[in-house]
């Protein structure tokens, strides 16, 4: 069934526009990776889905239910989450961290959902009080997610999660994903690292703003567009 459907999204900043006529869609319990070069315009397209840059043309529905015009707490009450490449707040402790990824939530409801992230997030668990800032870069990261998930989101918006991280964490990251995703996560991931394809059902290659090609994870691979923008051969 079909959770998030585009059509025809245009946005971009101000009077420069960077996506022109964008579809996409994800359905439930897929994953779905979002692939282009540096500028392609992944997290423009990530950030219009979220809300806060606005649709300028088109439509966006979740769940058929059209939210384009919605501000973002608005999709995000209704189930939409967003990880940014930062991803967590350093000034504030790691409990504080996902105690905002669940901000909708009773505390009560937050205790309980903490504790699961506890168990899959050892490290975390033992620093609760810990500034994020004091975090390594792939703890921050699982924190990051940590703090998305709380949520139980409906739909994550993932931007870039193996940015400035080394490969090791990088493979971390991605088993953690595969728990989310065994557990029916509904997944849309802008990425640069060939390392995450394995993940996707799915996925788009966007080029200058633009859907330059789109289908099953297999014909992406053996593409020779996603091929030059993708793997930079
Ligand atoms: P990257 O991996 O480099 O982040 P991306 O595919 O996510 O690439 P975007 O960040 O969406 O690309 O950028 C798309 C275009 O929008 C680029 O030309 C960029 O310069 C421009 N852009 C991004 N942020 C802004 C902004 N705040 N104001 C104006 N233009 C911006």
């Amino acid at each position: 069934m079909t959770l998030l459907a585009l059509k025809g999204v245009e946005s971009g900043y101000g009077p420069m526009q960077i996506l022109w006529g964008i579809d996409l869609e994800v359905h439930e319990g897929e994953t779905v990776i979002l692939l282009g070069a540096n500028s392609a315009g992944k997290t423009t397209l990530l950030r219009t889905i979220i809300g806060v840059l606005p649709c300028v043309a088109g439509t966006i529905t979740l769940g058929g239910e059209h939210i384009e015009k919605l501000p973002p707490d608005q999709r995000i009450r209704r189930g939409i989450a967003f990880m940014s490449e930062l991803g967590v707040f350093p000034d504030l402790s790691i409990e504080e961290n996902i105690r905002l990824g669940g901000y909708f939530l009773s505390g009560a409801e937050v205790r309980r959902r903490s504790q699961r992230l506890y168990e899959l997030f050892p490290a975390l668990s033992e620093r609760r009080r810990s500034l994020a800032a004091s975090l390594s870069g792939g703890q921050r990261k699982m924190l990051g997610i940590a703090k998305v998930l709380v949520s139980e989101p409906k739909l994550l918006l993932m931007d870039e999660p193996s940015s400035g991280l080394a490969p090791v964490f990088v493979k971390q990251v991605i088993e953690v994903l595969k728990v989310a995703i065994t557990g029916g996560m509904t997944l849309l991931i802008a990425e640069q690292n060939v390392a995450f394809l394995p993940l996707a059902d799915r996925g788009y290659l966007l080029d200058g703003g633009r859907v330059r090609l789109s289908g099953a994870r297999a014909e992406l691979e053996a593409s020779d567009a996603v091929h030059e923008a993708y793997f930079g051969l």
